[in-house]
């Protein structure tokens, strides 16, 4: 089984809110913040708990919690994941909507951050009781979400019919089509061409950028990847694609290992079939920890927060880390790491793909004109590769990690957002 929070090298991991407030204190230091900016951006906006009844399918009821977090409205509407798992809670959601808040003003996107979950394992459920679930919780935050307001996207335990379901409710409910309403929507019904790999590709960008900068040829670099869904699967196949030999995967299922590389596109289709990278014939079984300390040139963590840990990043023999993950490395696990001379390019740059090619989307529906995915996906490199510049570039002049200097650039816009603005009453 592979390490989670509460188990990453068998000790208590901190929390992904704490980790979150001490990048954003490390932030507000550099800057010079004065205290009342400082508590502003410490804490949300705006917070809605709901409760999401179900019937099940035998005629039962349970009671689920659902959350959303607004964390910042001052450069535009809102904009996060939804994400169902039985992990979900409060303050991981409001951590995970303080990173998206810098995430969109990294890349220079005109939104806020926002992040929404359901504590729920949506493998218990079957599709009927999923729509159910999905429907409720939509309809009970209709008032806060929308194209002007908050832009829900798929997270973890969700995907594109989750928000088919969602859009469709917010329309039933306004009596019209609303597609600008989430994004990461089926095609059919107003998404983005490009949209279900942007997030991987952008990782994929990133981590071929770093490889580089690092004097490494992808051709000749190995890989280790955590995580096998979305964002992971995406990550493997086109590093595979790109000639990086991928020597690693793993689910929360556990993890597979082939030091002369694996076929990942066969991976994929051993996923298809059983549901799980476990037992595919290719590979060794390892254990969960054990892939993230294997000696490859490129880590990609693209799973759950805090994997990465003070009990851990002492073994960790990557040379790069790129967070595919929101939140997988731990303040006192980026200080060893950084000491170590480990390069950690931060998800608020490395995974911003997904919500790059969400604002075209959102863009596209507002306009109701289609790019081709050409289009769209020249336009994600070229915020990509700026933000990349942009962050290594500063790195390099104030001599600073990337995850430091990504967030005080995010951190300075937004407090600029917000002193222009001024303060109301
Ligand atoms: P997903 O539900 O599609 O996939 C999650 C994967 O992680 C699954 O393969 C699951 O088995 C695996 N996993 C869960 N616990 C694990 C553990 N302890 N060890 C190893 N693997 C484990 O979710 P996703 O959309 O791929 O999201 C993954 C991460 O990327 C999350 O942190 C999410 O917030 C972040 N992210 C996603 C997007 C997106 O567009 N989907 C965008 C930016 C960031």
């Amino acid at each position: 089984m592979a390490s989670g929070p509460e188990t990453a090298g068998g000790v208590e991991a901190v929390s992904p809110l704490d980790a979150a407030q001490d990048q954003l204190r490390v932030a507000s230091d550099f800057l010079g913040l004065d205290s009342g900016v400082r508590a502003l951006l410490a804490q949300p906006r705006r917070e809605v708990t709901v409760s999401v009844p179900l019937r099940h399918d035998d005629g039962h009821v349970s009671v689920f919690v659902g959350h959303r977090v607004q964390h910042n409205l001052d450069r535009g509407p809102a904009k996060g994941g939804v994400r169902f798992s039985p992990h979900v809670n409060l303050d991981e959601v409001r951590a995970l909507a303080m990173w998206m808040t810098w995430k969109c003003a990294l890349l220079n996107i005109p939104y806020g951050g926002a992040k929404g979950g359901v504590a729920v394992d949506p493998r218990q459920l079957s599709l009927a009781e999923l729509e159910r679930v999905t429907r409720r919780y939509t309809s009970e935050l209709v008032g806060v979400i929308g194209p002007e307001r908050d832009i829900p996207a798929p997270d973890i335990g969700t995907d594109e019919q989750t928000m088919a379901w969602m859009v469709d409710t917010i329309s039933v409910d306004r009596g019209y089509t609303v597609p600008g309403a989430v994004t990461g929507k089926p095609i059919a019904i107003g998404g983005s061409p490009g949209r279900s790999i942007a997030t991987s590709l952008g990782v994929v960008q990133i981590a071929l950028a770093a490889l580089w900068d690092r004097g490494i040829e992808p051709r000749h670099a190995s890989a280790a990847v955590q995580g096998f869904g979305k964002v992971g699967r995406g990550v493997a196949l086109q590093l595979h694609e790109a000639g990086v030999k991928v020597v690693a995967v793993s689910d929360q299922y556990g993890a597979i290992h082939n030091a002369a590389g694996l076929d990942i596109e066969a991976v994929a289709t051993h996923v298809d079939l059983t549901g799980s990278v476990v037992d595919y014939p290719g590979g060794d079984p390892v254990e969960g920890h054990e892939l993230l300390e294997l000696d490859v040139d490129l880590l990609a963590p693209c799973a759950i927060e805090g994997v990465l840990t003070g009990a851990n990043a002492h073994q960790v023999s990557a040379k790069i880390i790129v967070e595919g993950a929101n939140g997988p490395t731990t303040p006192e696990a980026d200080t060893i790491l950084q000491d170590r001379g480990i390069t950690v390019v931060p998800d608020i740059l490395a995974n911003a793909g997904g919500v790059v090619v969400s604002y075209f989307e959102w863009v596209q529906g507002n306009q109701a004109y289609w790019w081709t995915e050409r289009e769209v996906e020249t336009r994600l490199r070229s915020h990509m590769i700026g933000g990349w510049e942009l962050v290594r570039a500063e790195a390099q002049r104030t001599s600073r990690t990337f995850r430091e200097t990504a967030t005080s650039i995010a951190v300075a816009r937004v407090a600029e957002a917000h002193r222009v603005r001024g303060l109301y009453p």
